[in-house]
């Protein structure tokens, strides 16, 4: 047990973390003078002051330091360590380290639960779970250290890619008021595919894990009504006031240009391999063209244009100008996967073959279109799919469903009763809104087939695939 000292002594052998320059006399992690050459640089430098671990790794002679708060049992040196190999991946994508790069600081806030990153020029501000860190002895990749590393891959990869290279309408960024791009779906989607990616092209992940994380992307994308109502430059022009204040409808209305965005890179990336070109080249060359003044819309189509590869430049603009349903099926293939979609066996079953039954044959449970969150009394609803059973029935997102045709409805029952209850006939809902009983007839439908299923058709095609994503660029 930690015996807590009065704040003064508590506070006596604290360190101080920052990507700031000390200014000479300062000790390296220690209280002293930094120095901030602008404001632009203050704000975009967060320090992390208290008791930490530090361990430093170099890529290209340029210092990483891995910086982890508070005290922790985990494998430090592992974390170092894996980390180490994918900033070595996220700067292969590119070639070389930014030319300004002189130190780079992964700050790590560890909490008892909470997750989350904000990319900086030089640094991220990570907040992870003291459980997400790789504990000592642990061989395998758990789920949530899975989760932290692509966190750090995908906050790392924004040093170029959001940080240096942006939209054109960022420079100069005005602090004053919010600052509107159409151009989200290339800076977070593109990173949001990279990130991952790097994991498996690092080999901390292996094949069929990264294939199951990806499965779950398009799952995910594919359930949700709004990939059908919003398109990406929508989504990404009304971030101020949709995707950041997103409300009970916004699985009906609000497209994420990060897990979309990731799946036109990924249609992207298949549709330039059939040209013999990859989506990192066409990262490099966007880079090499638009660091000094930023992206202008429609600079990935022009590169396109100027590649004489004119369809693929109107298909992109109708992926992210109309709210597309992405061809995955027809253009997987040619990374030599094939893609199937399956009725999902519940509201978290995103991805993998569907689990049998002890006959032998899997059963399909009926579809409330809804998502949950179960306790003993009832199934209170977080989202209510547009056109789907709860919604025909008149249900609302924070509706307390207790009874389906008059048995108790609750975390417990739901799996049992879905099974059994008769599809595609009335049956009688009832359910508290705020303080009020109501009921309602409800006919349930067996879902739409949304769990996405990949297998691999072509193992030639697809280590080509990963051989580009693992690549130095040939310059
Ligand atoms: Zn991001």
């Amino acid at each position: 047990m930690e015996v807590l000292k009065p704040t003064e002594a508590w506070a006596k052998d604290w360190r101080l973390a920052t990507p700031l320059p000390a200014i000479a006399g300062t000790t390296e992690l220690g209280f002293g003078c930094y120095l901030a050459a602008d404001y632009q640089q203050l704000i975009d430098s967060p320090l992390l002051a208290g008791h930490f671990e530090v361990s430093r790794f170099d890529i290209d002679g340029v210092p990483h330091y891995l910086v982890v708060s508070g005290r922790n049992c985990f494998d430090m040196a592992r974390f170092s360590a894996d980390l180490a190999r994918i900033c070595q991946q996220q700067k292969a994508l590119f070639g070389a380290l930014p030319d300004d790069l002189s130190a780079y600081w992964f700050l790590t806030w560890v909490t008892d639960s909470g997750f989350g990153g904000l990319e900086h020029r030089d640094s991220t501000l990570l907040l992870c779970s003291r459980f997400d860190l790789p504990a000592n002895n642990q061989p395998a990749l758990s789920e949530g250290y899975q989760t932290l590393l692509s966190l750090c891959s995908h906050e790392y990869l924004h040093t170029w890619w959001v940080k240096r290279l942006k939209p054109a309408e960022f420079h100069p960024y005005r602090l004053a008021q919010e600052q509107y791009s159409r151009q989200l779906w290339i800076y977070e989607g593109f990173t949001s595919y990279l990130d991952d990616l790097a994991l498996y092209s690092s080999g901390l992940q292996n094949e069929a894990d990264y294939l199951r994380a990806l499965e779950k992307t398009i799952s995910r994308v594919t359930r949700n009504p709004s990939n059908a109502v919003q398109s990406l430059e929508d989504s990404s022009f009304d971030a101020w006031t949709k995707f950041y204040k997103q409300d009970e409808n916004a699985v009906n209305a609000v497209a994420s240009y990060y897990a979309k965005g990731a799946l036109v890179a990924l249609c992207l990336d298949a549709a330039l391999s059939q040209q013999q070109r990859s989506l990192p080249e066409l990262m490099r060359q966007l880079w090499t063209q638009h660091l000094d003044g930023g992206t202008p819309d429609g600079a990935i189509q022009a590169i396109l244009q100027n590649w004489q590869l004119p369809e693929l430049a109107a298909r992109l603009t109708a992926w992210v100008q109309q709210p597309e349903i992405l061809p995955l099926a027809e253009l997987l293939p040619a990374l030599g996967l094939s893609l199937s979609f399956r009725q999902p066996q519940g509201q978290d079953d995103l991805n993998g073959p569907a689990k049998e039954t002890e006959e032998g044959s899997p059963q399909q449970s009926a579809w409330l279109g809804a998502l949950s969150q179960g306790n003993e009394l009832c199934l209170k609803l977080t989202a209510v799919y547009h056109g789907g059973p709860a919604h025909q029935a008149g249900l609302m997102v924070g509706d307390e469903v207790l009874a389906l045709a008059g048995y108790r409805l609750n975390q417990s029952s739901q799996a049992e009763l879905l099974k059994r209850l008769p599809k595609q006939q009335p049956i009688e809902v009832q359910l508290f809104r705020r303080d009020r009983l109501l009921s309602s007839n409800m006919v349930l439908t067996e879902p739409p087939a949304t769990v996405a299923q990949l297998t691999v058709t072509d193992a030639q095609l697809l280590s080509q695939w990963w051989a580009k994503a693992a690549s130095e660029p040939q310059v």
